[in-house]
């Protein structure tokens, strides 16, 4: 299901976190090599993301 980003968080561990518009989160790490979002650690990065779409898994589970 593709939910625009309409904010970010971090959450307890300090990853960041997307806020869907359905309500859910979705971890977008930058762990390199294996998660490499260089955008995510940026306020900037972060802004030109607000609007573009993932696809939220809680939303597929429940539908
Ligand atoms: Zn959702």
């Amino acid at each position: 299901m593709r939910r625009a980003i309409i904010g970010f968080h971090r959450d307890e561990e300090n990853h960041w976190v997307a806020d869907l518009e359905c309500g859910h989160g979705q971890h977008v790490r930058h762990d390199p090599p294996w998660m490499v979002r260089e955008w995510v650690t940026t306020e900037e990065g972060r802004r030109s993301r607000l609007g573009s779409e993932l696809d939220c898994k809680r939303c597929e589970e429940e539908a």
